[in-house]
């Protein structure tokens, strides 16, 4: 058997006569750019995470350095992020000349709430969570030293769509969540794709005309925006995907308890749920010494599996810049050595399941 650690297309067949139909009606509409169906899409999403408001951008990292950017982060600020995070998060700050602060993570891989306060400095203007793989961070705690401290708190949720910390959503604990809905995504496109969610109607504005160029009017120019409008077409199909959000979630939930169950083998570690956290998977991460070994012998068997991240941003050469050495952050560094993704996709059969549980289990 030959088991991919992503299969896109699977998605698509699940809801396949939704989409034809829906891309029909767009292609058809002769209108492709912040139409009807952004709006639309914008509303929805909005109410489905509970927050007042949505803003489609093009990319999820766009939907964080625009963040940045309306809160004023700048040059000589330094924003609080988890050492062990995507590289986008961290591209986010820096875009905006903004200095990041790297906190390491708990055993969780969300931001160590414990370590926030010893990083915090004159500088410090604002803490940005990473609810890596699906889980969401120490909320309660890291909210309460934002406040205490006057810091603006933003929320990567590019990877937690549908993720609850205290049976809250994911893109409501801070000033501006950030969404991305690249294809891979818990809520995938079909193409690039990005939001924001806020409760703050001036954020939400001040957002719509940063991503069309720094205008409300046509023509007229109030700030250097950029262009960076979701399409309608992909907010089409992610009205189409969001309508099924509730089972796609379940769905991933209900695979990840079979591993939880079934995996067993002490060459590797399975992921911890966070207490008062529904995790929702956007990737199954299990850690082992003997990663690069696990790696080779589930490729030989027909199953691929993906490192989530191997390079800590601190040691990225784009951030050579910083100054940072291996050893500065060891968690992340360890992390980065031993996570490995198994495959964990809508629309994996139980077949494919048991032939990765398995695998593993004879390693
Ligand atoms: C995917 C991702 C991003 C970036 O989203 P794009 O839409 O690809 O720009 C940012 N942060 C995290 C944690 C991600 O997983």
């Amino acid at each position: 058997m030959k088991i991919m650690p992503n299969r896109l297309d699977r998605g698509f067949y699940q809801y396949q006569e939704e989409f034809e139909q829906k891309a029909l009606e767009v292609l058809r509409s002769g209108w492709y750019v912040l139409g009807n169906e952004v709006k639309q899409f914008e509303e929805e999403f909005a109410a489905y995470v509970g927050s007042k408001y949505c803003v489609g951008l093009a990319s999820g990292l766009d939907a964080l350095w625009l963040a940045f950017r309306i809160l004023g982060v700048g040059e000589g600020d330094e924003v609080l992020v988890q050492s062990n995070t995507y590289i986008a998060s961290v591209m986010g700050i820096t875009i905006n000349g903004a200095t990041p602060v790297f906190v390491e993570p708990d055993a969780y891989y969300g931001i160590d709430a414990d370590a926030l306060e010893a990083k915090i400095t004159d500088k410090t203007k604002a803490i940005l969570v990473v609810h890596l793989y699906g889980q969401a961070c120490e909320m309660d705690k890291i909210c309460s030293v934002a406040k205490k401290h006057g810091l603006y708190l933003v929320e990567d949720c590019a990877q937690s769509h549908g993720g609850c910390y205290g049976g809250q959503m994911t893109g409501t604990f801070g000033d501006i969540g950030c969404f991305s809905f690249y294809p891979s995504k818990n809520l995938g496109g079909f193409g690039d794709g990005g939001a924001i969610t806020t409760n703050d109607p001036e954020i939400a504005q001040k957002m719509k005309i940063y991503r069309n160029y720094g205008s409300e009017k046509r023509y007229y120019n109030m700030v250097v925006g950029t262009n960076s409008r979701l399409d309608e077409l992909q907010a089409g199909l992610l009205r189409v995907r969001l309508s099924h959000m509730k089972e796609l979630t379940q769905e991933k939930i209900d695979i990840a308890a079979r591993y939880d169950k079934e995996l067993v083998n002490p060459a590797f570690e399975l992921p911890k749920r966070r207490a008062n956290a529904n995790h929702v998977f956007h990737q199954y991460v299990i850690r082992s010494s003997r990663r690069d070994e696990l790696i080779r012998y589930l490729d030989e068997k027909g199953i691929g599996t993906i490192i989530h991240y191997p390079i800590p941003p601190h040691l990225a050469e784009a951030y050579a810049y910083l100054g940072f050495a291996k050893g500065d952050y060891p968690v992340a560094e360890r992390f980065a050595d031993e996570v490995l993704s198994i495959p964990m996709y809508n629309g994996m059969t139980e077949e494919e399941q048991t032939y990765v549980i398995d695998a593993l289990n004879a390693f």
